[in-house]
């Protein structure tokens, strides 16, 4: 019989448990107790195949960022498969789609931001990041300007360059070899990590990790440094804010290249277009993924400034690339997705609205005895859950099992919120109405009340 929607989903779960490697899964437990199977969405609401209605306070993987169901997307992608489905960029080609996003993302990225090379994912992305840095300073005669320094817990990616410069431990557990010239320094995360400091000085004290990282490998050894402004997938980690502008000051000071992983961050999540303006920083290269397309198609990149791109032209071929670099019909998705952010005024939606609207609303839960920190930034927000709020302190245990057994209340609940450890985290789709805020927040309260 034809697999369909219609299908009793026990037996969607047991074909899909049967065939099916998910990531980040534990396979037992998916054999156990079977994946939950979306069927349909619009705005900011998932169905199932049991037609339980389920708000996605996770945007998906944080990307579906102008929310579910635009026509519009439908049609551009349907447009620019019936017209040109797929030509490359290689070996001296080019297309209309790809030049005219390409102009659009350096209208709106910063500073000199103004190329893109293109990749069909974040992770992608960070690989052709390594390729650029170390093939720049090559070309600018200093060859030996090679390692990378990134931060413990950083998510860059799955891919074997990304998981290398992300700092998860369980993924180098499991074979995502560190490669060669790629190092690693704390993270600021002053909630779990801070001790006696204040955040202030915690956020310094961790940025001046890079400069004594510079100063034992060697400037003239040190390439670059990858963050994400606010890191996602270790837990929304707010940094203090003397955490960036220190991080500027010694890429500026010792010539490192400062790369931004904007792959969660941009277009409008923290309530400006890149996570770098509003952590008041002068990137030299961005990663962008997920956002750009809403996640209607598969599609990154990294934006380059001015001076990276004129020395990478100067040295003639890059030796680099992928056979969907700038597809068409993702170019034509994310050129009608930017529109819709721009006309219809989500990034200033978020931060002059729902923003504000959902950080109120978020630090209510801080009165709820399991609660210690209840921030936000734009539509990132992070819980943590806590047996002791004073003292910041952890559960007893397996680390990971109260805010497993959240978010388990939440999907029950209608919420998809994510858990980190035990710390509960959001990134709601941008068009989030404050009904909708309001509906979060009593379902994310009640499903702490079960926790409890
Ligand atoms: N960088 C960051 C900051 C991410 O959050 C992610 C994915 O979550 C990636 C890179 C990897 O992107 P992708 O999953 O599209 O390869």
């Amino acid at each position: 019989p034809a697999i369909t929607n219609h299908m009793p989903t026990k037996e969607l779960q047991a074909l899909d448990a049967a065939h099916h490697i998910h990531p980040f899964t534990d396979a037992n437990e998916l054999a156990e107790s079977g994946a939950r199977i979306i069927t349909r969405a619009e705005g900011v609401t998932l169905t199932d195949s049991e037609g339980n209605q389920i708000m996605d306070a996770m945007s998906g993987l944080w990307c579906v960022n102008i929310g579910y169901g635009r026509q519009e997307l439908v049609d551009a992608a349907a447009r620019q498969m019936q017209e040109l489905p797929f030509y490359n960029t290689f070996f001296m080609t080019s297309h209309v789609p790809v030049i005219a996003l390409s102009a659009k993302l350096a209208e709106l990225a910063p500073g000199t931001l103004n190329h893109v090379f293109y990749s069909s994912s974040g992770s992608e992305a960070n690989d052709t990041n390594i390729r650029i840095v170390r093939h720049y300073w090559a070309s600018k005669g200093k060859p030996e300007k090679t390692v990378m320094i990134a931060r413990k817990n950083g998510y860059h990616g799955s891919t074997l360059g990304g998981g290398s410069l992300g700092g998860m431990a369980p993924m180098h557990s499991q074979g995502v070899p560190v490669i060669p010239g790629i190092v690693h320094i704390d993270q600021p995360h002053w909630w779990n990590e801070g001790g006696d400091m204040t955040p202030e000085e915690f956020g310094l004290e961790r940025a001046r990790q890079l400069e004594a990282k510079i100063l034992e490998l060697g400037e003239d050894n040190v390439a670059a440094f990858i963050g994400e402004p606010i890191q996602g997938a270790g837990g929304v980690v707010i940094p203090p804010s003397t955490y960036w502008p220190e991080i500027q000051r010694i890429c500026d000071k010792y010539e490192i290249l400062l790369i931004a992983d904007e792959v969660i961050c941009g277009f409008g999540r923290t309530g400006s277009w890149f996570g770098s303006q509003t952590m008041g920083i002068r990137p030299d290269i961005m990663t962008i993924a997920k956002g750009l397309t809403s996640g209607y198609i598969p599609m990154g990149g990294s934006l380059v400034s001015d001076e990276i791109a004129n020395t990478l032209a100067a040295a003639g071929d890059f030796n680099h690339g992928y056979t969907y670099s700038g597809h068409p019909v993702a170019a034509a998705v994310a050129l009608e997705n930017l529109r819709i952010l721009q006309e219809e005024k989500l990034v200033e939606r978020v931060h002059d609205d729902v923003g504000p609207y959902l950080a109120k609303q978020w630090a209510t839960l801080l009165d709820h005895p399991l609660v210690g920190e209840a921030n936000s930034v734009g539509l990132m927000g992070t819980l943590a859950l806590t047996p002791g709020k004073a003292k910041r302190a952890k559960f007893a245990g397996k680390e990971g099992a109260v805010g497993l057994r959240c978010r388990t209340r939440c999907f029950a609940n209608g919420l998809v919120m994510r858990h980190v450890g035990d710390r509960m985290i959001i990134a709601p789709p941008l068009v989030i109405t404050h009904a909708e805020i309001d509906t979060l927040v009593e379902r994310a309260r009640k499903s702490l009340d079960e926790t409890y």
